[in-house]
């Protein structure tokens, strides 16, 4: 129940009730107080106890927009953590092959040159196989994957935060609470 704040000539404000609106209230130092009636009630100041309610509101929005930033946390650790651990696509090096294939150049057998010269022969009419990694389609399968997820996961995050933004900085929300709770208070 709001309670509402009456000034008396003291110093001292008195909480009165909605109940008490057109009666009288006693203060500390002795004074007879007049409350006022209903409607002009309303417009006095509330006492601490609505406030109360007001930062529970407060507290409530407050609770979205953490955990909407924690659900964005969340989302971008375990996308920089995909993105860090994601299978790079393994590059054929020449280079390194025909160093490879110098090295043993120098330490073959007879026997294994003639078993090399016939491949040769075979090289000169079928001209080189293409030489690329074994599971590149795999490798490459996965990446695609993990681009798509990160795709949404950065979807989600950006409507999180429009979410803790909104909950954050829109006050109209607030006011047609307030109103709500005005229209409420009327009925009785
Ligand atoms: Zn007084």
């Amino acid at each position: 129940m709001a309670r509402y704040l009456i000034q008396c000539d003291c110093g001292k404000q008195l909480p009165v009730e909605v109940g008490q609106a057109g009666g009288q209230v006693t203060c500390s130092c002795g004074a007879i107080l007049d409350v006022p009636q209903l409607r002009k009630l309303r417009h006095m100041p509330v006492a601490e106890d609505k406030k109360e309610q007001a930062a529970s509101r407060w507290s409530a929005r407050h609770g979205l927009v953490a955990m909407s930033l924690l659900v964005i946390f969340v989302l971008v650790i375990a996308n920089i953590w995909s993105m860090w651990t994601e299978p790079a696509v393994p590059r054929f090096e020449p280079d390194a092959y025909i160093h490879n294939v110098n090295d043993r150049l120098k330490t073959i057998t007879p026997a294994e040159a003639w078993n090399l010269l016939l491949n040769y022969r075979l090289l000169a009419e079928h001209g080189f196989p293409l030489i690329d990694v074994a599971n590149r389609p795999e490798i490459e399968r996965q990446i695609e994957h993990r681009h798509f997820l990160r795709r949404w996961s950065w979807i989600a995050a950006a409507i999180f935060a429009t979410i803790a933004a909104t909950a954050a900085f829109w006050p109209a929300q607030q006011k047609t609470r307030r109103r709500g709770d005005k229209e409420t208070r009327r009925t009785p």
